[in-house]
């Protein structure tokens, strides 16, 4: 028995629920960027590692230059430099002043930072006509990390500052999570890999774009995509096919898991040993969604049409990937939009339009269609910033409505407009 017609959130939280990370490996930190932190990092030392100073200027005691003004300045004598790199030589005495850069160490004896532009100098004296630096400019030792605290956490998909983070802390080589591998089924007799286009020229195929739109999903989604061809439409040539798969952390295939007379998915899923688990899901598009194991590995069954095999990866199967990489936040956010035009819904379902946001005077980010939203039409996606989510209720939605979408990736303009 499958579960049938759950709303997103079920179908999605009955996907995630069996699923858990995959196993773990080291690896250098110059190609940790996007990967999933298998172990928590704790940090050796503390950062910094000691007083030091947050700007160009001279080290003093606070007590040397309280009450200072350009009327009245402190004058110090400047016993030494100490730049970057260095450490100062000597304890800082009553009336002395060291020359300091950012970074540096700062002096024993002294409390503070006078900057530069407060100051003039003259041969080994310095004039100090503002106090306001008195006490101010030192980052104290350990202010940013103490030793032995966990500086990043175990399944925090790394970014750059992550990176920057187990580079300041020593860890040449974290532990992370394996990249799920994710084997890639088209099904369809009427699809044809590029290099069959003559074919698709001469008005008898087309081309499974699916094939590698699903490849650039996974990859994006930090999978490592496993290409197991097209299989027919007939029972034999698809269980041939999909025993490729086997091996692999995920299955994603698509087509063929509806009601039409060759839709053999589900049928020959059972025939191979699986389950399914969950059929069709209450959203548009993407309704005819199969999902179960197989192969000892959760397979999903995307429907085939090109909008709707996306939208269909981008709201589970790139949470399922992602949890397999190890990921703990394995969603995108969804963000408020407001919208920019009425949204008609002709089926009490979730829906998942395609749009491009903008932003509007007050602030706000605006969302508009990006046109005619037939599963069928691809451009539809690669023309969206974000997947605009309606709710089944009401199926009229007013323009300044604030929905949520969720943001794809791309770029988005710094200032977007509509286009024209
Ligand atoms: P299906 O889910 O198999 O009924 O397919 C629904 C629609 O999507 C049909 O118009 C198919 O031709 C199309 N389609 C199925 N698989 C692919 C694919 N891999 N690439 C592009 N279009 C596809
Ligand atoms: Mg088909």
């Amino acid at each position: 028995m499958s579960l049938t017609r759950l709303s997103v959130g079920e179908a999605s939280a009955h996907m995630l629920a069996d699923a858990g990370a995959l196993g773990e490996e080291t690896i250098a930190l110059p190609d940790a960027l996007g990967r999933v932190l298998a172990r928590d990092v704790v940090s050796p030392v503390s950062l910094p590692l000691w007083d030091n100073a947050s700007m160009d200027g001279f080290a003093v005691r606070a007590v040397d230059v309280r009450g200072a003004s350009a009327d009245a300045p402190a004058r110090l004598r400047v016993v030494e430099t100490i730049a970057a790199g260095r450490h100062g030589t000597r304890v800082l005495g009553p009336g002395e002043a060291a020359r300091i850069m950012t970074g540096a160490p700062l002096p024993d004896g002294a409390d503070g930072v006078v900057r530069v532009e407060d100051t003039s100098t003259s041969q080994d004296i310095v004039e100090i006509r503002d106090d306001r630096d008195a006490g101010a400019n030192v980052r104290a030792a350990g202010e940013d990390v103490r030793t032995g605290v966990v500086v990043v956490r175990a399944g925090t998909a790394l970014g750059a500052a992550h990176v920057g983070v187990l580079a300041s802390v020593g860890c040449a080589r974290p532990v992370v999570h394996v990249r799920p591998r994710v084997a890639i089924l088209a099904t369809g007799d009427e699809l044809v890999p590029l290099d069959g286009f003559a074919e698709v020229l001469a008005g008898r195929r087309i081309v499974s774009s699916n094939s590698y739109s699903l490849e650039a999903a996974v990859r994006a989604a930090g999978g490592e995509p496993v290409p197991i061809g097209i299989a027919p439409d007939d029972p034999t040539g698809l269980a041939e096919h999909l025993r490729a798969a086997e091996g692999c952390d995920l299955i994603l295939t698509c087509g063929g898991v509806s009601v039409g007379d060759f839709d053999y998915t589900r049928t020959v899923v059972a025939e191979l040993g699986g389950t399914l688990s969950l059929w069709r899901v209450r959203m548009r598009p993407g309704a005819p969604l199969g999902f179960g194991r197989l192969f000892g590995v959760p397979w999903l069954g995307l429907p085939g049409n090109p909008v709707s095999a996306l939208v269909t990866f981008e709201l589970f199967g790139r949470p399922l990937l992602r949890t397999l990489a190890g990921s703990v936040r394995p969603h995108r956010r969804a963000i408020p939009v407001v919208l920019d035009e009425e949204v008609v819904l002709r089926a009490p379902l979730t829906h998942f339009l395609r749009c491009v946001l903008g932003d509007g005077d007050d602030g706000s980010l605006r969302a508009r269609l990006t046109g005619a939203q037939s599963s069928g039409m691809l451009t539809s996606m690669s023309s969206a910033d974000a997947l605009l989510i309606v709710p089944p209720e009401p199926a009229t939605v007013r323009t300044g409505s604030t929905l949520r979408a969720i943001p794809l990736d791309g770029e988005l303009g710094g200032s977007a407009v509509f286009p024209a």
